[in-house]
Formats: structure tokens, sequence, C-alpha cells
């Protein structure tokens, strides 16, 4: 039979780094050894489930390049793929188990649990539950139940060892001795996690369980569940889990870690896809950790999938991205720079000469940017350049400390006045000019430049700069850009009357 994976969210909050991750290591064993993919959506708990969490994580996945065979969004021959749809199902495989007496109804209290657990840990004993109604008489269960009293369904645990086989862990053994008896069903109808993830994964024949080792613990109450319906074993494979850079478990206190944040930041699908791919796992010695979803899929081996703790590290991220921003198609990365120019109230009107120029903004920044937002931090430098304050700031002065740097600046003023000159065209020629009457060069010729040109000390190649100041000037676009004479002339007056003395 074929492989049959599935990925199983409740829909109680956003898709976080730690079930990605897990959705797509199903994804990549799907793809890699032939199989499908259910979306299942574990939405039990009706308090905290939204169904606007389930569209958000669909469309999370989607987005990160994955897809699937059988979900709540397409169907499938296993349907429903909704948890909260399928409790007649439950139900029904809970008389069952009742009347095979793998499971028997429990009438005990909260209080009355919570008074025998007391009463059970002072004793010693190890059991969970005392298990006060497993053997009731038939004749006492029809009477309670006809007196309408609250009852949950437990699953009568066997005694002896529990062993089943996980890809990553290896062979697991547990005692059954020390688990309890399960509840199976509430005593408002709605089943237990572990009853209805087993019913589900053994009704859509799911033939791999994997996910986070948080569900490790639970396995040999399912593996108990598995057996008393009669069905056989799936394979499982426990994730790792994911740790934040102090080495404790993932969360919220670790900064943000929902994909949405990630793909809202401009951080791309395949960049994400490759870093996930990594938390747990890893390429063959020889291979690059960068690859492609079909280099993934290819050099995926569910054996070197390891069983040690993952440390989630934004800066591999963030430089994946880098990787894969230079990778990608510039139609996309300016749209994407357009709309955070927007958002930002940084960019109005968008016509094709505006987009021609954020393709220049986007060709200067991106080697220095992890994610594409930044870009909307990073522009408003092109406009907002104050002389006065430039020829103040400590790395300029230094710059313009160094011998003949003013020299530099009065010569590109001189050369950028002289008539008929076109900065973008000619700006080789230009700096040839400056080179030739400061008598300077290398870093002692560009560093003024750009100082004079910017306003920073560091930034985008100046030559791509320059394309930027005319091209935002000539579009006015943004009104406050200033051509590069302009800028310039500015620069050299604030030099001489606020910057370091000039040696010459
Ligand atoms: N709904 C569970 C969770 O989100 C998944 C459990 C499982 O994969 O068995 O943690």
């Amino acid at each position: 039979m074929r492989n049959r994976l599935r990925f199983a969210p409740s829909p109680t909050g956003e898709l976080h780094v730690g079930n990605a991750r897990t959705a797509v290591f199903n994804w990549l064993f799907a793809k890699k050894y032939g199989g499908a993919l259910v979306i299942r959506i574990e939405d039990t708990d009706l308090a905290r489930s939204d169904s606007r969490f389930e569209d958000l994580i669909c469309r999370n996945l989607k987005w990160l390049g994955l897809d699937w065979q059988e979900g709540p969004d397409c169907g499938g021959t296993f349907g429903p793929y909704r948890q909260s749809s399928r409790t007649a199902i439950y139900a029904r495989h809970a008389e069952s188990l009742l009347e095979k007496g793998a499971a028997y109804r429990c009438f005990c209290s909260e209080e009355e649990l919570g008074r025998q657990a007391r009463e059970a840990r002072r004793a010693g004993a190890a059991r969970k539950c005392p298990a006060t109604c497993r053997n009731l008489p038939a004749g006492e269960v029809a009477q309670r139940l006809k007196d309408s009293r609250p009852s949950v369904i437990r699953l009568r645990v066997r005694s002896g060892k529990i062993v089943f086989q996980d890809l990553v862990h290896g062979e697991m053994t547990f005692d059954g001795a020390v688990l309890g008896d399960p509840i199976l069903v509430r005593s408002n109808g709605m089943p237990t996690y572990n009853y209805a993830v087993v019913v589900d994964d053994g009704l859509m024949k799911i033939s791999h369980v994997v996910r986070g080792d948080d569900h490790l613990s639970n396995t040999p109450r399912q593996v108990l569940i598995y057996e008393a319906l009669g069905w056989p074993l799936p394979v499982f494979a426990h994730l790792s889990t994911i740790l934040g850079p102090d080495r404790t478990r993932l969360s919220k206190r670790h900064g943000a870690t929902s994909l949405r944040h990630f793909r809202d930041e401009g951080v791309l699908p395949e960049a994400l896809l490759n870093y996930l791919t990594l938390l747990g796992w890893a390429p063959g010695e020889d291979q690059s950790e960068i690859l492609s979803p079909e280099e993934l899929v290819a050099s995926f081996d569910i054996e070197r999938v390891s069983k040690s703790s993952a440390v989630f590290d934004i800066h591999k991220l963030y430089f994946f991205n880098r990787h894969y921003l230079k990778e990608c198609e510039p139609s996309r990365t300016v749209e994407w720079a357009v709309a955070y120019l927007m958002q930002e109230g940084l960019l109005e009107e968008v016509d094709s000469g505006v987009r021609q120029w954020v393709g220049l903004v986007v060709e200067a920044f991106l080697p220095g940017l992890d994610h594409l937002s930044q870009i909307s931090r990073m522009a408003p430098q092109l406009w907002s350049f104050e002389a006065e304050r430039a020829v103040q700031d400590e790395g300029v002065r230094q710059v313009l400390s160094l011998p003949g740097a003013a020299r530099v600046v009065e010569e590109l003023r001189n050369q950028l006045s002289r008539e008929g000159r076109d900065v973008v065209r000619d700006w080789s020629s230009i700096v040839q000019s400056v080179k030739a009457a400061s008598g300077q060069k290398g870093r002692k010729l560009f560093h003024p430049i750009r100082v004079a040109l910017t306003g920073k000390d560091s930034g985008p190649e100046l030559d791509k700069l320059v394309r930027i100041f005319e091209g935002g000037s000539q579009l006015e676009l943004p009104r406050r850009i200033k051509d590069c004479r302009e800028r310039i002339s500015e620069f050299h007056s604030a030099m001489l009357s606020h910057g370091p003395k000039p040696d010459h």
C-alpha cells in the first residue's frame, strides 16, 4: 500500500515555526518516498478553535510551497477532514469498544478523581487513575445511565510492555502499568485528543505518523487504543523539539515565530522552506545546505533525521534569505518593494517609470538586506539628506579628515557643475577627472565621494546610487529626492562651514 502521511494542526493559533517544520517533514516524506499527504484539522477543543486559523494555516502552508492530496479544502475518500465533523464516527467506535469490554464507563466526578488520586499518591501507587468503575456490574452501569449520571468512556489499559517503532528514536518501550485508564470520550460527548487521533489515523489509513516529540509520551496510550480497536500500528517518527538560542523551548518569548510574521517581513518562502528542513535534518556531508525544493526532496532521508533538539537561529534564516533574494526574479522583488514602500507611505502613485526606479533601489540595496521589508527603512536614506547634520556625523568627519578629502569633494562639485555633463552617463569620466585633479585614488577618492553624495560613510555601490538619485529627481519621486549636483553642492558648503578644516 502507498505511504500515507498527515499533518494535523489544531486551529487554535497561527502556524509557527514548530508546526510548519512538522508539515514540511511530512510533505518531504510523501514526496520522497511516494505517497499522499492528508491535512486534518483537529478542532475538538471547541472553545479555542477558530476557522479563521484553519484558513490562515492552509494559506501559509501553500505559500511555503507545500501541496496535499486530501484535506478540508479539497476533500478526499477518507473525509470529513475536520474532527468536529466526525463526532458520530468517534461515538460509533467508542460503542464498539464498550461492547467488546475494551473500554468502560466511568462515573467518577472530577472531585472524586482528585480525592482518589491524592490517596493513591499517599499510598505510593503509580497508577494515575484508580479505575474504581472498571468492574461495575452491567446492571449498575445501566441504572446510572438511566439516572442521567454524567460519565466518561475510559480505555481498559492492559498491563505489560507497550512497544512501538519510531524512525527517529528507534524501538520505544513503555510500561502500561503507569499509564492509568485514559479517557476516550468526555462527558460532553467530545473525544479526547489521543482517541480522536487514533480513530482518524486508523480510518484514514495513515502509514507514517510524523509529528513533534511533544507527542512521544502520548504514543503508548495511542498504541493501546490501536490494539483495542484491532488496527495495525503506523510507523512513528517523532521530530526533535525546536529550541530558542537560550536552549529553552522555542516560544513567543524568543520573538516572532509565526510564518505570517516572516512572510510579512519579506522572507521568501523558498528560504524558509530550505531553513525549516535543516531543523533536525542535514544533507549529506559533501552537499551544500542551500537546496531548492526539488533538491530537498531528492536529498531527504528520514534516516538522517536527528533526535537531538534543533536550535532556531534567525541569523541563519536571514542568511538563507539573502541568498534567495539575490537569486530571485527582479520583477518579484520589485513588486514587493513597491508594496512595502507604499505601505509606509513612501510612494504614492506607481506607474512603469516608478517601478523602474524602484528596480534601481532594490538592485542597490538588496545585497545588504536580511529581508525585503527593510527596504522601507533603507530607502529613506535617499531623501533624508541633511548636509549640515551629515558633516557632523562621526564616521563622515573621519572620512573628511583624510588628507585630500576636502579637495575631492570640491573637485566633484566642480566637475558636476560643468555644462553638458550627464551625471549617469558620464559618471565614470567625472570620477576620473576628480581623481586626476585631486591626486587621490582608492578609498581616499571613493570615501569622500560617498560621504558627499549620501551623507553616510557606508552603503550601496556608488554608481548604482547615482542612477537612483538622477532617476528619482527626474521622476520627482519621492519629491524630496535631490539630484546629485544639488546634494554635493549642499554638502560642499556645509563642509566649509561646519566640517573639519580642509587641509589645502
Ligand atoms: N493537533 C496536534 C497538534 O497540533 C497534532 C497531533 C498529532 O500530530 O498527532 O499538536
